[in-house]
């Protein structure tokens, strides 16, 4: 993971990116706005996230904020900032910041926000897989073992509520009202027909399904 940390105090940036660099963290560190800005755009350095001060010489964390998403582009921004009034918070997280820290703040706190954001960030994408089966929701594609699995909508929806739940149970009565819309007739019986079609598509022959029946309960797809 490759972090952008734009920071003019200097003794704060250091800290930061120490920190972050001990997580296992990869971190470019830029003391000017401007520096900041041309590495965000630089498409060879594609960061998973971006750190950035308010206040800086060149130019401020809020235009660089904003120059990055007039871009399109996603990738997640925290504010680092002394300025902590309702509406600098609102400012900037109008700006398309997606959290904002008040300094000083606990390193461990920073570190948390920013576990929280990459993971979300990946969930955009929104990839699942169990075993040899993967699925990118995104771009609507099934594989198994590298092979492109066709499904319908209903089944690729199960499949979805199912993989995204890994390790929990989905119960009949919830995968009825996630799947199927609210006229249904909730005869849950529609379930396991569907969970029929999933396994002759995706079960590896002679092999435990990839998708458990919890008897009178629902399903369970477990980790591998
Ligand atoms: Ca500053």
């Amino acid at each position: 993971m490759r972090i952008l940390l734009v920071e003019d105090e200097v003794a704060i940036a250091n800290f930061i990116s120490e920190g972050l660099q001990e997580e296992g963290f990869s971190v470019d560190v830029a003391h000017n706005g401007k520096v900041g800005l041309n590495l965000a755009q630089d498409t060879s350095s594609e960061y998973d996230l971006i750190l950035l001060d308010w206040m800086l010489p060149g130019l401020s964390g809020v235009e660089i904020c904003r120059a990055i998403r007039n871009e399109n582009k996603e990738v997640p921004i925290i504010f680092l900032t002394a300025k902590d009034t309702v509406d600098d918070v609102v400012f900037g997280l109008g700006s398309g910041a997606n959290d904002y820290l008040r300094k000083p703040f606990a390193f461990d706190e920073l570190l948390a926000r920013i576990r929280v954001l990459l993971r979300n960030a990946n969930d955009i994408d929104h990839i699942y897989s169990v075993g040899d089966i993967m699925m990118d929701v995104m771009s609507h594609r099934v594989t198994k073992a590298g092979e492109e699995i066709k499904l319908t909508q209903k089944e690729f929806a199960l499949l979805e509520w199912l993989l995204s739940e890994k390790g929990k149970i989905c119960r009949r009565t919830s995968i009825i009202e996630k799947i199927w819309d609210i006229h249904f007739d909730r005869d849950t019986g529609v379930i396991d027909v569907y969970i029929n079609f999933l396994r002759k598509k995706l079960d590896t022959p002679g092999q435990t399904s990839f998708v458990e029946t919890i008897r009178g309960i629902g399903y369970r797809v477990n980790e591998v």
